[in-house]
């Protein structure tokens, strides 16, 4: 019987385990299946999980194994028929303004491979009990891990999910569809585009540039899902263009549900087990968002859960259910709005592709992650508030800095370590001593014209910005998820933010 947090699943859960184990937490991540998983699935990090990635430090790792693709095309008659990147080249404040195409496998290898000795494979959780005061696992080989607190990244049959008692309903539209993995001969013009295919009115293939000149197919078919049927229709979509499959690495068929759990957190909000990705939603693959809304599940769980076990004697009293509520809150409503984009783009597919492709422009905020956010949702960890683009409840902008010392630009999430609250002090601001030094960092980011070299201070970080005005003062409390929680006057309105979480 070990004591570690404990954590149950793939994807969701490595990155959610890592995220814990670098901050200090000890924990034990179990997954039924024998080892990484090795072909298959998720094919695209969008702009958002790009930026987490980043502040992990693996995006470095995963850029010259991945695709570049932010374009999406639509062939039909033998012919392109449009080309359109606008939602993704017309985005600001971040430095990836398109897709990775990468694997999911690769994804899942990297951070296994950082959580050396942590993940322990081929162990199935057959058995969880939650008391007031633990949680304790039964795997189907025997292990016991008893912990604090348990997440559940099980996928979408989650065993933890039916354990703590939590519905999962939604709807199932009679669409069952084929994925090909597969290497092509083509007289097709290749290009690193994702591609609609039109035939009459119909959108039923995309082709998905892939890493190693892989192609991703997405075929929908009525009748009998078979492989050969899936490359008969292929071939149908690019004519008049030569199609012969070479290599096909995976075949695979899903049938698209659409479902929410009802909590993400066990005993109505105030358990010790939480559920993330798969396990708390599923929709279909349309738009490409499973592995990245599953990702941002676990960015927004980790600093939460790090903070209630590491910080238990500093945090004020119902601070721990606003904190862990929060998380439920916000992850349960952008589940939902990911899940109605996702089922709004499937049944576009037996329409044409300039209404798909309308579709992916009207959602590109969920498509590239990059217009989700947490404001209007009632959660406890956003206190409305602003100053241009800087506003409580949405993505922390990534903003472009100095140092004299340096050549060239410092992006903003290059510079920051995932875990810690981060106080922007933009303008100039009286010193000032940060009263939670211990969870929080402060950056100072002066008018150009400012002297940076004259004014650090023992404990916070100096840049200049050419966009911050001379006779503008204001200060941004970024919350460790790279969401804004409060825009204030000075430091100290940011410190107030943090009072209601900490005791000074
Ligand atoms: C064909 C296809 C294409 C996709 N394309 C994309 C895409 O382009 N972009 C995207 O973002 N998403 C895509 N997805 C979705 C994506 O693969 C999933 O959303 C993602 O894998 C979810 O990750 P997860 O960690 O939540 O769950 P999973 O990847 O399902 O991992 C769950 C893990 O839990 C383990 N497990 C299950 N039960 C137990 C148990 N009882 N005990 C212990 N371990 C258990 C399993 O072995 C598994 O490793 C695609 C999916 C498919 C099938």
């Amino acid at each position: 019987m070990t004591n570690d947090e404990l954590v149950i699943g793939g994807p969701t859960g490595l990155l959610t385990g890592l995220l814990l184990h670098r901050l200090g937490v000890s924990v034990s991540i179990l997954d039924a299946k024998p080892q990484s998983l090795d072909l298959g699935r998720a094919d695209a990090l969008n702009a958002r999980t790009q930026q987490y990635l980043t502040v992990v430090g693996i995006l470095d790792e995963l850029l010259p194994l991945g695709l570049k693709c932010n374009t999406s095309s639509t062939f039909g008659d033998g012919d392109f028929i449009s080309r359109q990147n606008n939602w993704w080249v017309s985005l600001e404040h971040t430095l990836h303004k398109n897709f990775l195409m990468i694997g999911q496998p690769v994804v899942e290898q990297i951070l296994s491979n950082r959580l050396d000795g942590l993940v322990h494979y081929g162990e199935q959780v057959e058995m969880l009990l939650e008391t007031d005061d633990f949680v304790e696992v039964v795997t189907k080989g025997g292990r016991t891990v008893r912990a604090k607190y348990a997440l559940g990244a099980d996928g979408a049959r989650s065993t933890v999910r039916a354990a703590i008692g939590a519905t999962f309903t939604g709807t199932k539209p009679e669409m069952r569809w084929a994925v090909l993995d597969t290497f092509i001969n083509t007289n097709f013009p290749r290009c690193p585009e994702i591609i609609t295919f039109q035939l009459n009115g119909q959108s039923r293939v995309s082709w998905i540039p892939r890493e190693r000149g892989l192609c991703r197919f997405y075929v929908l078919l009525d009748g009998e899902v078979t492989q050969e049927r899936a490359e008969e229709s292929i071939k149908k979509h690019l004519a008049p263009y030569r199609t012969e499959f070479v290599k096909t690495e995976w075949y695979s068929t899903f049938d698209v549900k659409e479902r929410i759990a009802s909590t993400f957190i066990s005993r109505d909000g105030a358990g010790r087990v939480f559920l993330a990705g798969d396990a708390a939603h599923v929709h279909s693959v349309n738009g490409g968002q499973g592995l990245n809304t599953g990702i941002a599940d676990a960015f927004s769980l980790a600093w939460r859960l790090a903070l209630v076990i590491n910080k238990a004697s500093r945090l004020n009293k119902g601070a721990v259910r606003n904190l862990l509520q929060s998380y439920d809150i916000e992850r349960r409503q952008t589940a939902q709005g990911v899940i109605d984009v996702a089922a709004a783009l499937v049944r576009d597919t037996v329409h044409t592709a300039k209404q798909y492709v309308g579709t992916i422009e009207k959602n590109a905020g969920y498509i590239t992650g990059m217009g989700v956010a947490y404001d209007g949702m009632g959660s406890p960890a956003v206190q409305e508030s602003g100053h241009g683009v800087w506003r409580a409840g949405k993505r922390c902008p990534d903003v472009i800095l100095s140092k004299p010392e340096v050549d060239g630009d410092i992006w903003l999430y290059s510079q920051v370590t995932y875990g810690k609250f981060l106080i922007l002090a933009i303008g100039d601001h009286p010193e000032q001593v940060l009263a939670h030094e211990d969870v929080a960092v402060l950056f100072n980011i002066l008018p150009s014209s400012a002297n940076a070299e004259g004014v650090a201070t023992s404990k916070a970080r100096t840049f200049t910005a050419d966009w911050a005005e001379p006779k503008e003062a204001f200060a941004v409390l970024v919350r460790p998820d790279m969401y804004i929680g409060y825009v204030g006057a000075d430091i100290e309105s940011c410190q107030r933010y943090l009072d209601r979480l900490f005791i000074r």
